[in-house]
């Protein structure tokens, strides 16, 4: 289980709240505003209630009497962003519209809560699912939707705060924003940037969306504010050098990705061969590999930018099971003890779930 985690002040009026442990699919950095004059407002929020809960009463700690969480900026609408925001029901969530539009498209979060809970843990899916996922709890989790939604840019007002809000094209998500202070000079990134550190190590970069030159322009985006304190979505804070090395790497996976394309190495197999490269080194979860080097090939290949989120979890945590069983660059025939084919719409349809081709109404 996740310990308390404190909140930890990175300029005036401006907090984060980073889970404990810090590292792991799911735990996501958050931000807290806090105005002179007693407005408040959180930047995403904790993946369940119980995380979400300690947020607030950290935050309330650092209010007047009677102060309230007024707003919710959303950096995406991956579940780790802003599931929590529904324990303060009535505040405006502000979200790009392309981020509204996502939502539906995700596993809803008793539909994920039942797939974590109801698999089987002798399987590479529900091995991965159980391992890391199982310590959320959305039983109970229904989804607030932004009650305020924009493109483009937004500048807000938190009480005295400035806070100006920009709308990127699809990179980590379709509908990312990043948040910027410019009296603070901090910027609050989302997921267009997972940081690492020897002292404080995070995970590997995942992005759905895509391609990596967009999620490149984001973080370019985000130096181009001119933020001197730059807190990803995941991982320590950053300065911006560590984003200029950040940036360096996705280069790097970029590169690698094209040159193994064109050389017509499927897609699953250059995932695999980067991971053995190990380049960097490469931090936490490198089976994420699948999903960022997965989503480039799809660019390349002239694809949509939404993927089927459920079913590259399914290959994701195929290929976490080699690399725990020693087969990181192929699946050999002894690795693959187990298959599962998985195919899900997400959101309000039902995933359908097949394991050795048999459906699993997981739920109905
Ligand atoms: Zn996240």
């Amino acid at each position: 289980m996740n310990s308390p985690s404190p909140l930890l002040r990175l300029a005036d009026g401006v907090h984060l709240w980073s889970p404990t442990p810090s590292a792991g699919w799911g735990l996501a950095n958050c931000g807290l505003i806090v105005s002179p004059d007693g407005t408040a407002a959180w930047i995403d929020s904790p993946y369940d209630r119980r995380m979400a809960q300690d947020f607030l009463e950290r935050s309330r700690s650092l209010l007047p009497e009677g102060g309230r969480i007024g707003r919710v900026i959303v950096t995406h609408a991956n579940g780790d962003h802003l599931w929590g925001a529904e324990v303060v029901r009535g505040a405006d969530i502000v979200a790009t519209r392309e981020a509204l539009g996502h939502i539906e498209y995700e596993p809803a979060p008793k539909q994920l809560h039942a797939m974590v809970r109801g698999s089987d843990p002798e399987t590479p899916l529900g091995w991965y699912l159980q391992s890391h996922f199982g310590r959320f709890d959305w039983a109970d989790t229904e989804v607030v939707e932004p009650t305020t939604t924009f493109t483009g840019e937004l500048d807000l007002r938190i009480g005295q705060v400035p806070v100006q809000l920009t709308a990127l094209p699809a990179a980590h998500t379709t509908g990312d924003l990043i948040a910027y202070l410019p009296q603070q000079k901090v910027a609050f990134t989302g997921d267009v940037i997972f940081a690492s550190s020897p002292d404080d190590p995070g995970d590997h970069a995942v992005h759905w969306a895509g391609p990596l030159d967009s999620v490149i322009a984001a973080c370019e985006r985000v130096l181009d504010t001119g933020a001197q304190t730059i807190v990803p979505g995941h991982g320590p804070v950053l300065d911006r050098e560590g984003v200029r090395g950040h940036i360096g790497y996705l280069e790097h996976i970029r590169d690698r990705a094209r040159e193994l394309h064109t050389a017509g190495v499927p897609a699953l197999e250059a995932a695999r061969k980067l991971i053995a490269e190990n380049a960097f080194p490469l931090p936490g979860l490198p089976e994420r590999m699948v999903i960022t080097v997965g989503t480039e090939y799809r660019h390349l290949n002239g694809g949509e930018d939404r993927p089927d989120i459920v079913a590259m979890i399914a290959v994701v945590a195929q290929v976490a099971w080699d690399l725990r069983q020693g087969c990181p660059l192929h699946s050999p025939p002894r690795c693959r003890t187990r298959r599962i084919t998985f195919t899900a719409r997400g959101g309000k349809s039902p995933p359908t779930v097949l394991v050795f081709g048999v459906p699993m109404h997981l739920f109905s």
